[in-house]
């Protein structure tokens, strides 16, 4: 079994790197044993719990979490098995959706800059601006020279945030043709899932070639040292569960979390007490 940062450099996107997704396993196990993999998920869960009460407590940085990935490729299933470890005061999810009117009549980062965490707060975003290169340049819904900046536009806001003392965890859950297939067919087989199934998956099923071609350029062209990406193979959703909390412990126990100390009057207090 790999140790936590041989892990998470096993899934960093390298900065400035050259790969395509295509040779990417989205079924890889790192050394991971799948088997009995529900206790172990337990244990990092417990982890994330303690440590966000410390990052509350400290209250003086931020966390981002990026969740990005096709259609079923498992971003509203991580929120619910893996971001349930984190406490609801002090942790806020936002699903970006097809922007309004009112958001886009601005900038494509000002409704996302309004969702980012604030001192001692952790927010997920499920799917985020990177959609502004993604389904966006794919869809052809501005044009090229338009979308084709946002690469430069984003890193500069991510490193604005960074420097701001924000931490950010990008992660792109890749699943295979495949799999994306099954889970569809599950969505429009079981009564209680059909609500998740619009017409456009399948749509954007077909434009699965461009889509590859589009991530590849959000992960290649915006993984930085300051807010990286990381590649989870998700075809397996517990594998991805572990990849994913293991990730999020490596990175806020890297972080020296410390408790406030007790002020004079709370030390004072104390010794009266005894
Ligand atoms: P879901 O996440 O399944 O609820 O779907 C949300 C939809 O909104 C997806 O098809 C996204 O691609 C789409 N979406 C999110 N952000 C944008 C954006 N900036 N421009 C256009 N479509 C977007
Ligand atoms: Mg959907």
């Amino acid at each position: 079994m790999p140790q936590p940062t041989a892990l998470r450099d096993a899934l960093l996107v390298k900065p400035g790197s050259r790969f395509r997704l295509a040779e990417l396993d989205p079924d890889a196990t790192f050394g991971y044993d799948k088997d009995g993999a529900t206790p172990r998920i337990e244990a990092q869960l417990q982890k994330m719990a303690e440590l966000q009460d410390r990052f509350w407590a400290e209250g003086k940085r931020s966390l981002l979490v990026v969740l990005q990935g096709i259609d079923a490729a498992g971003k509203d299933g991580t929120i619910q098995k893996v971001m349930e470890a984190f406490n609801p005061q002090g942790c806020i999810v936002s699903s970006f959706k097809v922007p309004t009117s009112e958001e886009l009549g601005h900038d494509f980062l000002w409704r996302i800059h309004k969702r980012t965490p604030g001192k001692g707060e952790i927010s997920i975003f499920n799917r985020s601006h990177y959609e502004d290169v993604l389904i966006v340049r794919v869809h052809d819904l501005v044009p090229k020279e338009v979308w084709s900046k946002r690469y430069d536009q984003i890193n500069e806001f991510e490193r604005m945030l960074d420097a701001n003392r924000v931490k950010i965890l990008k992660f792109f859950l890749h699943v295979s043709r495949d799999e994306q297939a099954k889970r569809m067919r599950d969505r429009l087989s079981d009564p209680k899932e059909n609500w998740k199934f619009r017409a456009g998956d399948l749509e954007d099923r077909a434009l699965w070639d461009e889509y590859t071609k589009a991530y590849r350029d959000a992960l290649r062209l915006c993984s930085t040292p300051w807010a990286p990406w990381y590649m989870v193979p998700a075809d397996d959703k517990k594998a991805r569960d572990y990849y994913i909390a293991r990730t999020v412990v490596d990175t806020l126990e890297g972080l020296g979390l410390k408790y406030p100390k007790a002020s004079k009057e709370v030390l004072k207090l104390k010794r009266k007490l005894k």
